[in-house]
């Protein structure tokens, strides 16, 4: 016969361009990585053995007949191997194989172990092949069963891909199936055509598939900083739960980076990150380490207990400044250690701990750790479950805004109001926005938050029409995450001129933190809405530290005395001259003043002497819904003091 040979040339020069490009790049290492590997010999050593056998088989009289047999097994045994490596692999993709059942896992092996078995016997009863007493190479009578097994291991890949879709994407799916037709159209026309030799050609085709949908290192690595990424983490710890290995995780976070990024340009950012990635690879292999997005690192570790140096290492390393070309920063790194399986038991546990963790030892001073345990899983699960119920009422429109109604000491009456954002869940009841606020702010909500409480107050505003009755203004709180917004202004606006309001009846309240947090970025969003008209209060004085330089540094127009500030002036001599001589100097530099958790007439008496210009607090009212807001304006139009 006249085989054509190029097919199997193409297909080493295929698999040795995988293999090769494989190994260089350095591979996480998982069961599913290392049955690629063996794909990728198997189909090697097929395309050269069969190579080998062309030309054994063209020239029959150059070795024994021994030889002659032993090639054709090597070889066939090989090809019959190559879509059983094949079907595995996909197996591994779905994970489905630690849970096969017997019956499963006979439709796997039989099949392949009767076709190898023919194989390596032939030369006893020639089935699938025999060599002639002159050496030539004839097929057995059973030759197509080997077709027929390929056909099968092709069409179960299929038929697994396509019902556990949803563990590949769109793309892989498309993939696989583009692939199967191949095969079929292929390993059709080889049983026709035997000399065409074209099926390990079509194996290096699926290899190179794989390579380029599910294996591509590419896919799990973090280029810029050397590392692995969260893909590479998921994929590592998944496999490590699958097979119950006990292991632990360090996660951590650069704590201050937002920050950074915002002052110092993300350039800086990004070289202030790839000094820590070095830190981290100088002290474990890189196959333990991973990016987790954001500011986030993990180290994975099969043994336990083992984290001392490391922790100490980073601490030391944290105790002095990072330097880049043109700054030099300090940072802190909180950290969190999860062990598997005694802390949790699946992935999304672990994450959830890994977040939490790290959020908990962020409140703590310096580089702290936490240890992962029971009560940190069921804060993060209940973290977990408020992002579903804020996004579910962002959806549905379930979050409601309140109105705070604020005092005029001059004009004694109400003459404005703050707007509190409230969220009531069937199951869980009142959420406060203590809560829920900074969690939003964690994972970016607020921003869809705070567009939609400003929102609401403008509509009602408008509505409501209450300029014409004596409001002048409503407070809206703006959280760090939305002064960091270069747009904010540009937003604002556009939903003041929606609802055509004058510019003037909203004031924006702002903490100490999210000045402190954003500072470029807040001081043009401030300059730009002050042009407008729209003023800023400076919100929690007296529970920062240095609240007088934000009084200083940013064009606030009223301060906002802190209810704590208040309250320890009632029982403390010490408390009551900070309050005293804060409002005297308060005062001095030109701002206005509203105290804040007012709930005691004596409380607002005191204060009224020492100069505040309103008051808020229950004393007056509670936070109430739109339509009581107005009844309490209708009310006090009726006792005429409007
Ligand atoms: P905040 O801005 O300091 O708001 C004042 C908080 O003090 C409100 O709590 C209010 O109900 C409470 N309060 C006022 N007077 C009294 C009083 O006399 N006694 C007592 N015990 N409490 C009083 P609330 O509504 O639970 O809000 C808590 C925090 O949640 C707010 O503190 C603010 O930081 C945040 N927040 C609320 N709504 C929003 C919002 O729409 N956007 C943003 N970014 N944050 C919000
Ligand atoms: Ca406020
Ligand atoms: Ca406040």
């Amino acid at each position: 016969m006249n085989y054509i040979i190029h097919y199997d040339i193409a297909a080493i020069i295929v698999t040795v361009v995988i293999g090769i490009h494989f190994y260089l790049k350095k591979n996480i290492s998982t069961i599913q990585n290392r049955i690629f590997k063996v794909l990728l010999t198997v189909e090697l050593m097929a395309s050269i053995f069969d190579l080998v056998t062309v030309f054994t088989i063209r020239y029959p009289m150059c070795t024994t007949r021994l030889v002659h047999y032993i090639l054709n097994v090597v070889y066939l045994a090989m090809f019959n191997l190559t879509p059983v490596v094949y079907f595995i692999y996909i197996l591994k993709v779905i994970k489905k194989t630690a849970s096969s059942s017997r019956k499963e896992k006979l439709l796997i092996i039989a099949p392949i172990s009767i076709g190898e078995l023919l194989i390596i016997t032939s030369p006893i009863h020639g089935l699938i092949f025999h060599i002639s007493q002159n050496r030539e190479y004839i097929h057995g009578s059973l030759f197509w069963l080997l077709y027929v097994i390929s056909l099968y291991y092709v069409g179960m890949s299929q038929y697994y891909t396509i019902k556990f879709r949803n563990f590949f994407s769109r793309g892989q799916v498309a993939s696989v199936s583009c692939y199967t037709v191949f095969c079929f159209v292929i390993i059709i026309a080889q049983a026709i055509r035997p000399n065409l030799l074209m099926t390990q050609f079509a194996v290096s085709i699926a290899v190179l598939l794989i390579y380029f949908s599910l294996e591509n290192p590419l896919n799990y690595e973090e280029k810029e900083l050397g590392t692995y990424n969260k893909t590479a983490f998921e994929k590592v710890t998944l496999e490590l739960i699958y097979s119950e290995t006990p292991f632990q995780v360090l996660g951590m976070e650069i704590e201050g980076m937002r920050y950074i990024t915002d002052a110092l340009g993300v350039e800086n950012a990004n070289r202030l990150l790839k000094q820590f990635a070095e830190l981290l690879l100088g002290l474990v292999d890189k196959e333990k380490v991973f990016f987790m997005g954001g500011y986030r690192f993990a180290i994975l570790s099969e043994r336990s207990g083992n984290w001392d140096t490391i922790i100490s290492e980073i601490q030391e390393r944290f105790s002095v400044p990072f330097l880049t070309d043109t700054v030099s920063v300090t940072m802190s790194a909180p950290m969190c250690v999860v062990a598997y399986p005694e802390n949790a038991k699946r992935l999304a546990d672990i994450m959830t701990l890994l977040d939490t963790g790290i959020v908990e030892a962020n409140q703590i001073a310096g580089t702290p750790v936490v240890y992962a345990n029971d009560e940190l899983l069921k804060k993060g699960r209940r973290e977990a479950e408020i992002v579903q119920i804020m996004k579910y009422a962002l959806h549905e429109h379930k979050f409601e805004v309140y109105y705070q109604p604020i005092y005029s000491v001059e004009k004694k009456r109400y003459v404005s109001a703050e707007a509190l954002i409230r969220l009531r869940h069937e199951e869980f009841g009142f959420i406060s926005p203590e809560e829920f606020i900074p969690i939003a702010e964690r994972n970016g909500l607020i921003l869809e938050i705070g567009e939609f409480v400003f929102c609401e107050v403008c509509r009602f505003i408008s509505e409501a029409h209450l300029l014409e009755r004596g409001i002048e203004y409503i407070d809206v709180n703006l959280s760090v995450v939305q002064c960091m917004q270069s747009t904010l202004y540009m937003q604002l606006l556009e939903i003041m001129n929606r609802f055509r309001l004058p510019y003037h009846c909203i004031n924006l309240e702002i903490t100490e933190t999210a000045a402190v947090m954003s500072q470029e970025t807040l001081i043009e969003n401030m300059d730009k809405l002050r042009e407008y008209g729209i003023n800023f209060s400076l919100d929690d004085y007296g529970t920062g530290f240095a609240n007088t330089a934000a009084v200083v540094k940013y064009p606030f127009h009223t301060v906002k005395l802190d209810k704590s500030m208040i309250w320890s002036a009632m029982d403390d001599r010490k408390a009551m001259a900070a309050l005293k001589y804060s409002i005297a100097m308060l005062k001095e530099m030109g701002m206005e003043l509203i105290a804040e958790g007012v709930e005691e007439f004596r409380q607002a008496q005191l204060l009224e002497e020492m100069g505040c210009d309103f008051f808020q607090g229950y004393y007056y009212s509670r936070p109430v819904c739109g339509a009581e807001f107005l009844a309490k304006l209708a009310e006090m139009e009726k006792q005429g003091s409007i």
